[in-house]
């Protein structure tokens, strides 16, 4: 929109632009044609647009022919897009964009985020939005010109923080150019910035405790001038070993290190667990016949090597919210690595019923005992590695301890999120997975026998 439709069209809503609310509207149209460029949008994406205001860059995104969730808190202006983009493939949600669940994003297939953010709750934002698991596929943000510099920031300059490892832990930032305040109505007083976020590959970063990470990162960036040394004393009592073990200057402060460098201080604090040690063991497996009766017994390498009949358990955990717990299966399993997977898996061993595998797995994986009802069996078959599967389902109100040899990641997720991310993205998945949830939900959703 042209600067006078921008005036006339606030005229018209009554609106005078609110500063807690970051409205300044962009009324250069070829900056804002650029902007939605670099987002790279087909007609296969779902954009989501925080904060569309008055439609600057929503008309280019719907021109690329893309699906448009445009997210406003404002209500004249959601009355206003609703008036002016009439297209089917539009829609306005009218709250506050920290509201809204991300997760429910899975449901698509390919998401793309884009917004001129409101300055004073980007970072809340792009937090909320990117945090693991995410389903963004690229991000495109004009924010103010500091903030967009925080982001991309190398290790050893003014703007490098906390914020900056936060963020490019999962995300690769590139700082595509700077924007000047005029192009804004009204004008604000700083400059800003555009950015590109695109999510790092899976395996592009040593596996690490995240947890503990983020924890050295905070205490390391608390003040800025000291010595790491004595801001992370608590976590590393012998600093001059560990600085010589990462090849660092002993008086290093938290901004000289990088990315790499820290995940390497995590790393030697909490040495990540070596692969699946149980893998190692060629451990022996009850082979069975088509009616699940053991034949005999057989190594795991044998067993998966000429796809023999055997058992397995998968088991579902709810929350008090009733989510369920998925986990990322780790990197370094044999079968299926970094899919995600049922709260807990495993083979049925030798001298084992169901039962007692359930519960064992469920504690060697996530490190607590609850009582579980059994759902449904499976036949074994192609689509559950010739695994005759019985599905268990349990609750538990306090927190599950994940084992980090197996597990890459997890997370709580509503079942309605994770039928659409089963449905829209099935290679995300372990097979067997999938053929469980599908089990699962035919026993429980209404209607079903
Ligand atoms: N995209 C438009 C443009 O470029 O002209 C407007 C950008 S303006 C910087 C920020 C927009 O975010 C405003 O329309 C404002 O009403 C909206 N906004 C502010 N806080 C919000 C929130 N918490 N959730 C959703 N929208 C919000």
């Amino acid at each position: 929109m042209k600067l006078s439709d921008i005036r006339t069209a606030l005229r018209e809503l009554r609106l005078s632009p609110a500063k807690t609310l970051g409205q300044n509207f962009l009324h250069d149209q070829n900056l804002a044609r650029w902007i939605v460029d670099q987002a790279q949008i087909t007609a296969d994406d779902y954009v989501v647009e925080i904060g569309p205001g008055l439609g600057a860059l929503t008309c280019f995104v719907l021109e690329k022919g893309a699906r448009v969730l445009a997210i406003e808190k404002d209500t004249r202006l959601a009355n206003f897009l609703r008036a002016r983009f009439t297209h089917r493939r539009f829609e306005v949600l009218n709250i506050d964009a920290l509201k809204f669940d991300p997760r429910s994003l899975f449901a698509h297939r390919r998401v793309k985020l884009v917004g001129n953010l409101p300055y004073n709750i980007s970072s809340a934002l792009l937090l909320k939005f990117l945090e693991p698991p995410s389903a963004i596929s690229l991000g495109l943000f004009t924010l103010q010109k500091e903030m967009a510099m925080r982001l991309s920031a190398s290790p050893s300059t003014h703007d490098y923080g906390a914020l900056t490892l936060r963020v490019q832990l999962h995300q690769r930032v590139k700082y595509l150019r700077t924007i000047h305040a005029t192009v804004f109505f009204p004008r604000p007083e700083v400059d800003s910035a555009v950015v590109r976020l695109l999510p790092r590959d899976a395996l592009e970063l040593p596996q690490r405790d995240d947890q503990l990470l983020l924890k050295l990162i905070r205490a390391g960036f608390s003040q800025r001038r000291k010595q790491s040394r004595k801001l992370l004393r608590e976590y590393v009592s012998d600093w001059d070993t560990a600085s010589r073990h990462l090849n660092i200057d002993p008086n290093v402060r938290a901004e000289e290190l990088s990315l790499l460098q820290w995940i390497a201080l995590a790393n030697f604090i909490a040495p990540p667990p070596s692969p699946d040690a149980r893998l190692a063991q060629n451990e022996q497996f009850p082979v069975v016949d088509k009616n699940d009766r053991i034949l005999r017994h057989a190594s795991r390498s044998e067993v998966h090597g000429n796809n023999l009949r055997h058992r397995a358990v998968h088991i579902l955990i709810f929350n008090q919210a009733g989510e369920v717990y998925l986990q990322q299966r780790s990197r370094w399993k044999d079968r299926h690595p970094l899919k995600w997977d049922s709260s807990a898996a495993g083979h049925v061993a030798d001298g084992e019923r169901y039962d007692d595998t359930a519960q064992r797995e469920l504690n060697e994986e996530l490190g607590v005992r609850v009582a579980l009802q059994k759902i449904a069996k499976l036949p074994a078959s192609q689509y559950t590695d010739q695994e005759f599967i019985w599905v268990y389902r349990g609750s538990i109100s306090g927190d599950l301890v994940p084992n980090k040899s197996e597990i890459e990641q997890g997370a709580f997720l509503p079942p309605s999120v994770i039928d659409g991310w089963t449905s829209s993205r099935p290679e995300d998945f372990a097979p067997g997975f999938l053929e469980c949830w599908e089990a699962y939900r035919r026993k429980t959703q209404p209607g079903s026998s």
